[in-house]
């Protein structure tokens, strides 16, 4: 049995047939204008799990993620704090990175920055253009001619018949959001045209300055890295419309080839206590204000890839606790079954690898549920029967597989629970540091005053600074 999953395009559950020497995924990676919460995490988390189990099903996998690090919220709040916006996102980008691995997600093959491939973009939206597929417009912008592509709408499933395929929404307005609902399609920017919020964040292009839109960046760097077609695209369900059906729009009339991608993958939203995540509610987590509350990076992953990845999972204390107490069972019954078969913990680390075998081991069912839409509850279910009757070597080495399927560190190292500086005292320092090299000194002091109140102390170096817990 091979590895299948939920195609969004075709509706059905779709066998993931490997065509070329490497099966192509590209995920839509993170907006880098602050700490990624625990809702991007789940999803980025889902993509690991299959990117793993697909290694495990021996395909040879090329993981391409992106990093969104020009939009609407990067220069907004690289603005409100006075930094550059390549200072700025280097600064989330690196919080990402430090949180993806105490999460034990495997970095991506390739890492694209929207604004390393500004070319690449240009040089679609030059090409929609010459055929007739995208339209300048006065301001500078250019706009994707939506009733140009027969295909708009399908992905997402949108009525063609009745939907308005026109230049502005239903409000009559032209859309120059990067993000909107499905009551305001309509042709969407691929190149906003320079505006004075935008500051000197512009670049120049056939049409003036200006700047690429959201959506051209996600077709542009998965076909430098992947090709014109490539295999599966992943994403959190929000994606699906507008985002994933612009891409299939500017990819497929740029290149000329179709389908663009093969198999899509969405995962379903986090919802905390059940409800929405958002900030007036308080409920928006990160990773470090769950470690601050005494979870470790592997609970935490436990927790948010417990769920089927195509139902919404609702992120509880109550589940965060159950998580706690699973994984400390899988290591003591991974303990009995070392100490039956006589073999060291050092030993089973070393079987913890993509490669080893399911089939006639106690654990095959369990791995036929994995890869079977990606049934991670199912799974785990399978799993902890079979570790209470793991009779050989192969079992362990199967268990050891399955682990790393998922993840699921039994191992984990204690370091990872320290506590880390939360993103508001970062902000701080970040501010502090700036009102200081521009000599503002009443407002460095405020500010490191601020800091301290808050039990943390700032440190200057040669070239930035350093927080201490006081
Ligand atoms: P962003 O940084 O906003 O571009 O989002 C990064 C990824 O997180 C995208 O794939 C989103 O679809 C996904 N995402 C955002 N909010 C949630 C949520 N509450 N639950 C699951 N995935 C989410
Ligand atoms: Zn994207």
């Amino acid at each position: 049995m091979k590895p299948s999953i939920h195609n969004t395009l075709s509706r059905a559950k779709d066998e993931l047939v490997q065509n070329n020497d490497v099966f192509g995924i590209y995920c839509c990676g993170p907006t880098v204008y602050g700490p990624a919460h625990i809702g991007n995490f789940r999803t980025f988390l889902v993509q690991d799990v299959l990117r793993r189990t697909l290694e495990c099903a021996g395909y040879n996998v090329k993981h391409v993620r992106n990093i969104t690090d020009v939009d609407d919220k990067t220069i907004r709040e690289s603005q409100k704090l006075g930094v550059s916006l390549k200072d700025f996102t280097a600064r989330w980008e690196n919080k990402f990175h430090e949180d993806c691995a105490k999460l034990n997600m495997l970095a991506p093959h390739v890492e694209p920055r929207a604004t390393e491939h500004i070319t690449e973009q240009l040089d679609m939206v030059s090409a929609l253009v010459e055929k007739g597929f995208a339209y300048p417009a006065k301001d500078g912008s250019v706009y994707f001619k939506i009733s140009a592509f027969n295909e708009y709408g399908r992905l997402a499933g949108l009525d063609r018949e009745n939907m308005a395929t026109q230049a502005t929404n239903s409000a009559g307005e032209v859309n120059n959001a990067d993000e909107y609902e499905r009551e305001s399609v309509s042709d969407f920017a691929l190149w906003k045209g320079r505006k004075p919020e935008d500051g000197e964040n512009y670049w120049k292009s056939p049409w003036g300055e200006g700047r690429p839109g959201w959506h051209i960046e996600c077709s542009a760097m998965s076909r430098k890295y992947l090709g014109d077609t490539f295999d599966l695209h992943g994403g959190g369900i929000d994606l699906c419309f507008p985002h994933h059906e612009n891409e299939i729009a500017q990819s497929q009339c740029a290149t000329g080839k179709s389908p663009y991608v093969r198999y899509w993958f969405h995962s379903a939203h986090l919802m905390v206590e059940g409800q929405k995540m958002s900030k007036s509610l308080g409920n928006l987590f990160t990773l470090e204000q769950l470690v601050e509350k005494g979870y470790s990076p592997a609970q935490i992953r436990y927790a948010l890839i417990s769920g089927h990845y195509r139902q919404q999972l609702n992120f509880t204390f109550k589940g965060l606790d159950d998580a706690k107490s699973a994984l400390s069972k899988m290591k003591k019954s991974l303990e009995s079954a070392l100490a039956k078969i006589n073999i060291t913990a050092d030993e089973f680390k070393t079987f913890v690898k993509a490669g080893n075998t399911f089939e006639q081991t106690v654990f095959e069912d369990a791995w036929n549920a994995l890869i079977d839409d990606i049934n991670v509850p199912k799974a785990l279910g399978k799993i902890f029967s079979a570790l209470t009757n793991v009779q050989t070597k192969q079992d362990l080495q199967a268990f050891a597989g399955l682990t790393y399927a998922l993840g699921i560190d039994l191992f984990e190292n204690e370091q990872n629970t320290e506590i880390e500086i939360p993103s508001e005292i970062v902000e701080l320092a970040q501010q502090r540091w700036n009102a200081k090299k521009n000599r503002n000194f009443a407002l460095a002091d405020e500010l490191r005053a601020k800091i301290k109140e808050a039990g943390w102390e700032v440190f200057d170096k040669k070239d930035g600074f350093d927080i201490k817990k006081i």
